[in-house]
């Protein structure tokens, strides 16, 4: 028997931009959506078209999703206006987005409230917004808003608004708990009886997490009949958030009531990038990993002490319910030096350095990275410098360019403008040099004061040229007067390499500049630049 197909739809850029706090930029839009491309989810809800600029910026210049449909998000025509003459509906036409979602209400107490039109203008609105875009050739998917609230209160009128747009031949029914209040039983037996009146194979979910069971109702709502589920990265979303798809498509890939019966997209090589995609997605919004999130959180294959940890060395299946490498994680044995130095041996071995575990060097780089990682370091999100750790303790990095000393000032001025000047003597090859810029900040005036200066750098200046700070991260660890900053930096280069190096220090300029130095030593060691004389 061949197997059902389940359809992943994903909104971190439409539903998961909505959440306070979140602002991403153009560039983070393609980021994520290459990300959510390579991964494979069939459906990208890249944002609401003729809503914002953004929006509409990222859908006239989208990137190529390959075999991933972009999809545009709007609402139903307005009440008395016909669907043509509709510039929202007009917007979302025009955009190149090959499928289209659009949000209606299904709950009549919303109709009568929210919108204060009659129940018979609102399947109007349904109706007319429908046929617009099947006409038009589109993929058109009806998001049934508050379905679950409305199917309670009025089941009626809540079915007679999804059958009116499923009959003008809506791809896609997708059945919304709005407010996220739904639990998994009433889930089940709404989407049964729903699936008895629009075949299953319509029918979607989009659940939020009010009560923690979004990822639940999202199950449930497929072993009931559902085929289409939409979420976001990490659950991202207004409130308690989306359904996680990072939690949803490993149990759909890697547990058997799900892989036996369903196929996805994603096939079980690509689900190993899903810690990289749900790391991405912190890396852009700045934030700390959630440690215990499941099957991706630093902590989901941590086993600490006694029992587990010698019951996990001889067979891993007695505490962990998969391979960690299924999803892309790593098993983390916190426990003694000996297990803290294969941990650094299979990370050596990422880099192609080989080394006796018995090598003393491996102990000095295992204490090294315990003492920076207890004042503040963290190398999971910065490889460039983790690597710079090793080789400077295996002695295979030069000197490459001395700082004598720096400055950095920052003046305002008398008509309001902040600017930044930084000052640095550098050595290479025993001839000194000043390097001077300004900036806009303390950083970016450090940065130009090296730029400005390439050509002063001898024979350095070459390998240095094409170096480029991409992006610059700022956290701070710990509050009170004891706030400790650790600052992460993304370079690149011409040959479109890119790297990440941190620094910390009590002083924001100081862990600044320790991660631009990070960067300029990590170019010069990769393109072989000679040691300094
Ligand atoms: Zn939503």
């Amino acid at each position: 028997m061949s197997k059902e197909k389940i359809y992943i739809f994903d909104t971190t850029l439409r539903d998961g931009a909505q959440t306070e706090g979140v602002n991403f930029s153009i560039d983070d839009k393609k980021k994520i959506a290459n990300a959510l491309a390579n991964l494979g989810v069939d459906y990208l809800e890249g944002g609401w078209p003729g809503a914002n600029t953004l929006d509409t910026n990222f859908f006239n210049n989208a990137p190529d999703l390959k075999k991933t449909k972009l999809t545009a998000f709007g609402m139903t025509k307005k009440t008395g206006r016909s669907a043509e003459n509709d510039p929202g509906l007009s917007a979302l036409l025009n955009s190149k987005a090959p499928a289209i979602c659009l949000v209606g209400k299904s709950w009549d107490f919303h109709v009568d409230v929210a919108l204060g039109i009659t129940k018979k203008e609102n399947l109007e609105n349904i109706k007319e917004s429908a046929k617009l875009f099947i006409k038009n050739k589109k993929e058109f998917m009806f998001d049934a808003e508050h379905f679950f609230d409305g199917y309670k209160k009025n089941p009626e009128y809540a079915l007679t608004c999804i059958k009116t747009a499923f009959d003008e031949g809506a791809r896609w029914i997708v059945l919304c708990d709005t407010n996220g209040g739904t639990l998994p039983n009433e889930v089940g037996e709404i989407v049964s009886k729903v699936a008895n009146e629009i075949p299953g194979k319509n029918l979607g979910i989009h659940a939020h997490n009010d009560t923690e069971n979004a990822v639940a109702n999202s199950l449930t709502a497929v072993l009931a009949g559902a085929r289409q589920i939409q979420g976001t990265i990490n659950g991202l979303g207004e409130r308690c958030g989306n359904a996680n798809l990072i939690s949803l498509i490993p149990s759909l890939v890697l547990k058997k009531t799900f892989s036996e019966n369903f196929e996805i997209k994603i096939n079980k090589d690509r689900v190993k990038t899903l810690t990289e995609c749900s790391r991405l997605l912190d890396e852009i919004l700045n934030r700390k990993s959630n440690r215990r999130a499941a099957y991706v959180g630093p902590s989901a294959f941590a086993h600490k002490g006694g029992l587990h940890v010698s019951a996990v060395t001889k067979d891993p299946k007695t505490y962990e319910h998969i391979d960690p490498n299924m999803v892309g994680n790593v098993r983390n044995i916190i426990v003694s030096d000996q297990a803290g130095k294969s941990n650094i041996i299979s990370r050596l071995t990422k880099y192609g350095i080989k080394i006796d575990k018995n090598d003393p060097k491996v102990q000095t780089l295992l204490n090294e990275v315990k003492d920076r990682e207890f004042i503040g370091y963290s190398y999971d999100g910065a490889d460039a410098s983790f690597e710079l750790l090793a080789r400077r303790i295996m002695g295979e990095i030069p000197k490459y360019i001395t700082i004598h000393m720096y400055d950095v000032s920052v003046k305002k001025s008398a008509s309001g403008e902040i600017i930044s000047s930084a000052k640095a003597q550098l050595e290479v090859d025993k001839k000194l040099s000043i390097c001077e810029g300004e900036g806009n900040g303390p950083v970016n005036a450090l940065d130009n004061a090296i730029r400005n200066n390439i050509d002063n750098l001898g024979k350095y200046s070459k390998y240095l040229k094409d170096l480029k700070l991409v992006d610059y991260k700022v956290r701070i660890l710990n509050t009170g007067t004891n706030a400790t900053t650790r600052v992460s930096i993304e370079s690149t280069d011409n040959k479109g390499k890119s790297w990440f190096t941190i620094g910390v220090s009590p002083n924001i300029i100081e862990a600044s500049f320790k991660a631009l130095i990070d960067s300029l030593d990590y170019k010069l060691y990769k393109d072989n630049a000679p040691a300094n004389n």
